[in-house]
């Protein structure tokens, strides 16, 4: 069996050249419109991370909606009791 060893390109920028840091661990790296990430490993816990919270918005917009027309049930039932 080969065994492959995945080469890592971590390319390193100095402090004084334009740069960006990464949104994930903050290091520097080459200012790149098309990646926000210094690696892969970073992008993956990055997109992990935003799975989580669009999940926890979608849950908490069921909840708003459950209320409102929790709310209005209540009122059309006191309504209609009120008016019969
Ligand atoms: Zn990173």
């Amino acid at each position: 069996m080969l065994i492959i060893s995945e080469q890592k390109t971590k390319r390193w920028v100095r402090k004084w050249e334009p740069h960006k840091h990464c949104t994930v661990c903050g290091l520097a790296m080459e200012p790149d419109p098309d990646n926000d990430f210094c690696s892969s490993e970073c992008e993956t816990k990055y997109r992990k991370w935003e799975k989580k919270q669009k999940k926890k918005d979608k849950t908490f917009t069921y909840i708003m909606i459950g209320s409102v027309v929790l709310i209005i049930v209540i009122m059309i039932i006191n309504f209609t009791l009120m008016g019969g």
